[in-house]
C-alpha cells in the first residue's frame, strides 16, 4: 500500500529493522533515569540540532504531540493572553485552545490565498505570545521565510511560537527567527505517532522561569530542569526516542532534504494543474506548502476519487476541516520516494487526463 496521507504517514521502511533492534538492545525496558537512556537521550538532542539546523543555544524538549505542546506553551508562558494568526484548521484549534486556558487571548484569521498578513497586525504589548502555524496542515498552505523574518522584524520584544509539525524535518527553517518551534514525528520524520519535539530559545526559557508555572506534570520549567540531564518529568516514549535517533542518524543534512522537497513539490504542482475534474485549492503561488498538497473537486467525484485510489493500493489524504468533503491531500514528505510519486501520477493520468 503506498502511503500519501499527510499524517500519520509512511514511515521509513528502515524502522521495521530499528523495532527489532530496540528490542535486543534492551531498550524496550529500560528504566528512563538509568545510564543507557541519559546517554540514548544526550545523543539524539544533538542529532536533532544538529541534522535539524537548530541554533546551538536553544533547549530541545520531548513530548507526546503537538497538541500537548499547544497547552505546555499557554500553561508555562502566558498568564493573561496570546495572539494567534491562522488561516486554516489547525492554527484556529491551537487558537480555541489558548482561549479555553487564557480566555483574553486573540486571534486574527486570514485568507487562504495571502500572505500571513504581518503588516496589518494590531498586536497589544500587553501580549505574551504570537502564534502561527508554519505549514497548515489542513488546507496546504505556508507561511514563507520572508513573512517569518517580517514578524520577526515588527515584534522582536515578544515570544513567537511556529507550530512546524508538517514542514520540520523536511524544509530547512530558520529557527533562528523564532522562539519556540515544535512538531510531531508522524508527518515530516517519518516515524509512527506519540512523540514531538520542541525546540525553545534561550529567552523562552528565560521567561518561563520567571513565571515559574509549576502546576503541571509538563510545566516547561520543570520539563527544562530535567532536561539539564537529558531525561523528561514522565516516562517518555522511549521506543519512539530510539527510532528517531536511529532515523535522524541515516538522514542527510535539512538543507539537502529541504532542495529535494522543493524540487519535487513545484513538480507536483505542474502535474496537478493539468486535469479540469479537480483544481488545486490554493491558487496563490507563493503561499503554497511544499509539503502538503490540496486538491479541490466536487464532493462526489472527491469520493469515488479516494475510494479508486485505494482499490489501487494508495491511500490518498482525506480533506479537513471545512474542506472535509471537497478536497483531498497529497503528502510530500522525505519518506516517500520519487517512484512513488511517479506511480500515483500514473494514476491520475489514467482515470484522469
Ligand atoms: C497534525 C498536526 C497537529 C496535531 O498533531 P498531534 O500529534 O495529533 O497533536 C498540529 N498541528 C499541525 C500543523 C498538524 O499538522
Amino acid at each position: 500500500m503506498l502511503n500519501f496521507y499527510p499524517g500519520p504517514s509512511k514511515v521509513y521502511p528502515e524502522v521495521r529493522n530499528y523495532l527489532v533492534d530496540a528490542y535486543d538492545e534492551g531498550m524496550l525496558s529500560t528504566p528512563h533515569r538509568g545510564e543507557q537512556f541519559v546517554q540514548m537521550s544526550r545523543e539524539l538532542v544533538s542529532l536533532v540540532k544538529r541534522r535539524l539546523n537548530i541554533p546551538q543555544d536553544y533547549y530541545i524538549f520531548f513530548t507526546s504531540s503537538a497538541t500537548e505542546c499547544w497547552e505546555i506553551l499557554t500553561q508555562s508562558l502566558t498568564q493573561h493572553k496570546s495572539f494567534h494568526i491562522y488561516n486554516g484548521s489547525f492554527g484556529e484549534k491551537w487558537f480555541q485552545y489558548a482561549q479555553k486556558m487564557r480566555p483574553k487571548s486573540e486571534g486574527h484569521a486570514f485568507d487562504l490565498n495571502s500572505p500571513m498578513p504581518v503588516p496589518e497586525l494590531e498586536v497589544s504589548p500587553d501580549t505574551e505570545l504570537i502564534c502561527f502555524t508554519q505549514n497548515e496542515t489542513s488546507n496546504g498552505t505556508q507561511v514563507t521565510p520572508n513573512c517569518i523574518l517580517n514578524l520577526h522584524n515588527k515584534y522582536r520584544d515578544t515570544l513567537i511560537a511556529v507550530d512546524a509539525t508538517s514542514s520540520m524535518a523536511g524544509l530547512n527553517l530558520k529557527m533562528i527567527k523564532a522562539d519556540i518551534w515544535y512538531a510531531s514525528v508522524q508527518k515530516c520524520f517519518g516515524l509512527p505517532a506519540g512523540l514531538a519535539v520542541m525546540a525553545c530559545s534561550p529567552r523562552a526559557i528565560f521567561r518561563a522561569k520567571q513565571m515559574g508555572e509549576r502546576g503541571h506534570y509538563n510545566s516547561l520549567v520543570s520539563m527544562y530542569e530535567k532536561m539539564l540531564n537529558y531525561q523528561t518529568t514522565h516516562t517518555p516514549n522511549v521506543l519512539n526516542l530510539y527510532l528517531m535517533k536511529r532515523v535522524l542518524e541515516d538522514r542527510p543534512f535539512i538543507k539537502t532534504i529541504d532542495l529535494e522537497l522543493t524540487t519535487r513539490a513545484q513538480e507536483l504542482y505542474a502535474f496537478f494543474a493539468q486535469f479540469t475534474d479537480f483544481k488545486l485549492l490554493v491558487e496563490n503561488e507563493d503561499v503554497r506548502s511544499k509539503t502538503v498538497l490540496a486538491l479541490q473537486g466536487s464532493e462526489k467525484l472527491v469520493d469515488e476519487l479516494k475510494k479508486r485510489a485505494l482499490h489501487h493500493d494508495m491511500r490518498l489524504g482525506n480533506g479537513y476541516g471545512p474542506w472535509a468533503r471537497n478536497t483531498f491531500r497529497i503528502a510530500n514528505f522525505p519518506a516517500i520516494l520519487d517512484e512513488e510519486y511517479e506511480e500515483l501520477k500514473r494514476f491520475f493520468l489514467h482515470y484522469y487526463a
